[in-house]
């Protein structure tokens, strides 16, 4: 089992489709004061809008349906991102539907907390474990594939 240490300062990533952009916007302003103590990035338009709304730095990655949620992935990956609020719409399909699935498999990959709706974002963003640090536990897979002996 692999083991990445989260530092007090979470790395969080904020991507929200179309539908509910103005959700997570009003959360994040909501919530400004605490996500201030972190290093914030996101999809291109939300990185923008949550920048603009709330004063804080956002890093912008590519748009998601330019390979936004794509570039978030890898850098979950490399150890860079440790935290996720995706506020996914759930009544709309999506251009790049195969990104949002591979973003959310990635991350559920390497044990990075996902909060998918507002009241799991309150719960996660309000735990003790934001200001402390933390290890995550890495399945190890390749040897799991290993002992299937294919
Ligand atoms: P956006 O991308 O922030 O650039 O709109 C989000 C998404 O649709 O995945």
């Amino acid at each position: 089992m692999d083991t990445y240490k989260m530092g007090k300062q979470k790395h969080i990533a904020l991507v929200a489709h179309d539908n509910r952009k103005q959700d997570l916007i009003k959360w994040t302003v909501k919530n400004a004061d605490i996500l201030k103590g972190h290093f914030l990035c996101g999809t291109g338009t939300t990185a923008k809008l949550i920048s603009e709304n709330t004063g804080l730095p956002v890093k912008a990655y590519k748009s998601g349906p330019l390979g936004g949620d794509q570039q978030i992935g890898a850098r979950i990956s490399d150890g860079e991102i440790d935290f996720m609020i995706f506020f996914w719409d759930p009544l709309t399909s999506q251009p790049h539907d195969p990104d949002v699935k591979a973003l959310l498999r990635i991350a559920v990959m390497y044990d990075i907390p996902v909060a998918m709706t507002q009241a799991s974002a309150d719960f996660m963003l309000t735990s003790k474990l934001m200001e402390e640090e933390y290890d995550r536990n890495i399945i190890d897979y390749y040897s799991r594939i290993r002992e299937k002996n294919f």
